[in-house]
């Protein structure tokens, strides 16, 4: 497989056409990026670090049967992926509440949610993400009712998976994002990436923070806590 030119530079991954035109590489960017883009950093290791955990966390969610992108780690801060012809809209599961979640309801961060909750999410940085519903998705055509049922479903399934994952690290999952494609076959399938850039990851015990809300409010020791979260979970880099 020889890597080809470039497709797509996102904030923080870039990608690329192969030779075989079913696969891309993802290049995982040291560049950290918040508030949709309007703070912006480069952060040493980070780009190696969410390359390996996406790994790891793709490979975790492929043996309990979900259909995910993973196809090969390239090099440090490069990965092969199934090339995925992507839907333009986030999925966010929330155990805890935290971020726009607290901003949108006016309640405190940290409230358990029980059973958790689900949102779709518009992805386009110029109008900040705005939530949308189902009726939008279909009524526009970003994806059928049925895929949206099936991204549900995932969704919750990746959440009985990864809670449990980290909870034996000491962490708590409070959300995460995802987001899914269509590969050649019709298959949806998981793509993007699973990382502390995309989550919230608390200590159990003390609620440290140990995700991206590190950048997001200035606490330091970002790509520390994501080797850290690793470590926890047994991937050491
Ligand atoms: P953003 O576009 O939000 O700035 P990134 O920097 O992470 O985000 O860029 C990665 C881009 O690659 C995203 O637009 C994402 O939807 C897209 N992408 C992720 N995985 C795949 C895949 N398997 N096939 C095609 N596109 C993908
Ligand atoms: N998230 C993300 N990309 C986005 C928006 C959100 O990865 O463009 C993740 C975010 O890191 C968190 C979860 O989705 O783990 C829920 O984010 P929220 O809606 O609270 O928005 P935020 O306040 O983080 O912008």
């Amino acid at each position: 497989m020889q890597k080809g030119k470039e497709l797509y530079r996102g904030k923080a991954k870039t990608v690329f056409l192969t030779d075989n035109p079913s696969l891309l590489v993802l290049e995982f960017r040291n560049d950290t990026s918040a508030f949709d883009g309007e703070k912006i950093e480069q952060l040493d290791r980070k780009g190696e670090v969410n390359n390996k955990f996406n790994h790891f966390i793709m490979q975790q969610l492929e043996a309990a049967g979900v259909k995910t992108q993973v196809q090969s780690l390239m090099s440090d801060t490069e990965s092969v992926v199934k090339k995925l012809d992507m839907i333009p809209v986030e999925c966010v599961i929330r155990n805890f509440a935290a971020g726009s979640l607290c901003r949108r309801l006016g309640v405190e961060e940290g409230i358990a949610l029980s059973p958790p909750t689900f949102e779709f999410f518009l992805k386009n940085d110029a109008l900040h993400d705005p939530m949308v519903n189902e009726s939008h998705i279909t009524g526009f055509n970003w994806a059928t009712e049925a895929q949206i049922a099936q991204m549900k479903a995932i969704s919750f399934e990746v959440n009985n998976v990864l809670s449990p994952l980290f909870a034996k690290g000491g962490m708590l999952l409070v959300d995460f994002k995802l987001e899914f494609g269509i590969d050649a076959n019709n298959d949806l399938i998981l793509g993007d990436e699973f990382t502390p850039d995309g989550c919230r990851l608390w200590d159990s015990e003390t609620r440290k923070k140990l995700d991206k809300d590190r950048f997001r409010q200035g606490l330091g020791s970002v790509v520390e806590s994501y080797i850290e979260v690793a470590q926890r979970i047994g991937l050491s880099l």
